[in-house]
């Protein structure tokens, strides 16, 4: 097989047109042609009246051998390469221990599919409830605002991504094609097929609730254990060793192989970590507002006249500008035809994120609009300070609210002007269980208001009526990534505790689902190898 990459087709050609344009691209006879899969498709719409379909193709040839010759110096034409997932190991028959594993998030679900697949029987520990009652408590606060603070978005099975826009696309190197095998998995375990296919592939969040219990079962059906309701409160280490854990219970559980795959809002497990000398460092991350406008503002500016195509989907963006105070503030966690939804994991703070179903047919689209902040400059001082940060934030913004676990808000117009919001525009809410509107203003630094006060027009110029005086703001969005690392060395492993592995977004190793669930199965190969060793 051989793959062509960025093949390009006009948006309604047929498959006939595909085969030509295959044929004429390697300059073969049409016999030569055995046949072809798309491996993905995406689109390119920086020419709205002229939007293209771009292939990458596997394609099977009678004289592959002589056309990869010919196209020797051609980067787009190339051997098709393996993406086979092989074990590193298998476990032996007589295993005398098992590993722990904290978390299950995508991170730490794919610790424990991969460990599992190779006979390791792993014990994962999560301290929220399984996914269905999980949702319950997460609806809870949507819409009776009843906040539970051990089953919420943040914490449960599944993990923060399981309310999500499922989003499974990443900029991270992936070299060994372990991305592919998240894919591969998820659609075993009920995800759509075309995932492994689009360029920008997402699930939306009914399919995930059922994709996280499949996997579960996969995971019990191989000797694993999953055990909910089980929060890690200490960690045993003896001379720079792991030994075990303690859960909430006071129960103790020994193992010499734990990872820790805790999510960035796992404050509490934080600071217990540090308190017990795990090397931690601040890291940065960034805060924000998150806006809305009309999904069909934003697909026509992409789309033009072929908005509403069902190849094209609800359109995305991604912004970055560059501000005249040194700070740049970029779109995060876009969402098309979505919703903004309540994400605290604490009790008495507002913190905004933003989700979608599969179908991402709702009326608005959203953004987290945030401002790069670094440790050096913003957070100085102390490992935890970003997430001391973060708490005055997201409290303020409870404050801002009203104190009721409604979002503060503000009319876009309103915020550039300087002058508080008191009544909706055409942009009305999606954030549950409702927004108070009033002036963001405090809601942020003085820094991060300046810059996105300079950033919006600026993407008004990218995406017209981006700055529509009735485009909302809500926060706070302060979860967008780690505000710490606990750091780890080339085995996977803590830098000053053996058998410590941190993992997935939480350690400051990932972000976003699909770059979580590949660290989960680094993490394993490593875990695995050790236990191998006797380590
Ligand atoms: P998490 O998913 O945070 O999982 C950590 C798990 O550890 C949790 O289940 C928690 O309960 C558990 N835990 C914490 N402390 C303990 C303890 N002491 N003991 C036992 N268990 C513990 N990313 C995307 O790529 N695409 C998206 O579309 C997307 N949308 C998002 C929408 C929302 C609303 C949110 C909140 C996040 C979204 N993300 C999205 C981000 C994505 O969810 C995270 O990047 C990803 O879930 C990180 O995976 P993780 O396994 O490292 O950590």
């Amino acid at each position: 097989m051989l793959r062509i990459t960025e093949l390009k087709l006009p948006l309604d050609h047929t498959e006939a047109m595909l085969s030509a344009t295959i044929i004429g691209r390697l300059g073969i006879s049409p016999e030569q042609l055995n046949g072809y899969t798309i491996f993905r498709q995406g689109n390119d719409a920086r020419k709205r009246a002229a939007i293209l379909l771009v292939y990458t193709l596997d394609v099977s040839l009678s004289n592959e051998a002589e056309v990869l010759a010919r196209f020797h110096a051609d980067p787009h034409i190339l051997p098709t390469p393996d993406t086979t997932y092989r074990f590193v190991g298998q476990a032996p028959s007589n295993l005398s221990e098992r590993p722990i594993i904290i978390g299950m998030g995508p991170c730490g679900l794919f610790v424990g599919l991969i460990l599992a697949q190779m006979g390791f029987k792993p014990l994962i520990l999560e301290r929220g409830k399984e996914v269905r009652e999980r949702t319950k408590d997460t609806f809870g606060l949507w819409r009776k605002r009843v906040f539970n603070p051990e089953s919420n978005v943040q914490f449960g099975e599944g993990g923060a991504g399981t309310f999500s826009d499922g989003k499974l696309y990443t900029q991270i190197k992936d070299p060994n094609h372990y991305g592919r095998k998240v894919l591969t998995e998820f659609v075993k375990a009920g995800a759509p097929a075309e995932i492994l296919r689009v360029s920008k592939p997402h699930i939306g969040t009914f399919r995930l609730v059922s994709m996280v219990e499949q996997m579960r079962a996969s995971i019990e059906a191989l000797g694993g254990e999953i055990r909910f309701q089980c929060r890690v409160d200490d960690l045993a280490i003896s001379d720079g060793q792991v030994q075990g854990v303690t859960l909430a219970s006071g129960e103790t559980l020994r193992s010499r192989h734990i990872v820790c795959a805790v999510g960035h809002s796992a404050r509490d497990t934080f600071a217990m970590l540090y308190e017990r000398g795990v090397y931690i460092e601040a890291k940065p991350f960034s805060v924000g507002l998150r806006i809305e406008h009309p999904q069909s503002l934003i697909d026509t500016c992409r789309f033009g006249a072929a908005a509403g195509h069902p190849l094209l989907g609800a359109a995305d963006y991604k912004l970055v500008h560059h501000c005249q105070n040194g700070r740049s503030v970029y779109s995060f966690c876009m969402c098309p035809g979505g919703t903004v939804v309540a994400a605290t994991s604490e009790a008495g703070h507002v913190v905004t994120n933003g989700m979608s179903q599969y179908s991402r047919n709702e009326r608005n689209a959203n953004s987290g609009i945030v401002v790069g902040i670094t440790p050096e400059t913003d957070y100085p001082g102390h490992p935890l300070a970003g997430i001391a940060l973060q708490r005055q934030l997201e409290a303020h913004a409870f404050v801002l609210g009203g104190g009721t676990y409604d979002a503060p808000g503000q009319l876009v117009g309103d915020f550039l002007a300087q002058r508080p919001s008191t009544t909706f525009g055409s942009v009305l809410p999606s954030y549950t269980p409702g927004v108070h509107l009033g002036d963001l203003s405090t809601a942020l630094p003085d820094y991060a208001i300046t810059a996105i006060r300079e950033a919006l027009p600026a993407f008004g110029k990218k995406i017209k009526g981006f700055a529509m005086d009735d485009a909302l703001l809500t926060g706070v969005e302060t979860r967008t990534s780690s505000p710490i690392r606990i750091k780890r060395n080339g085995d996977y492993q803590s830098i000053n505790t053996k058998g410590l592995y941190p993992a997935g977004e939480g350690a400051g190793y990932a972000g976003g689902i699909l770059s979580a669930a590949v660290d989960g199965i680094k993490v394993a190969e490593a875990v695995a190898l050790a236990m191998l060793r006797n380590e």
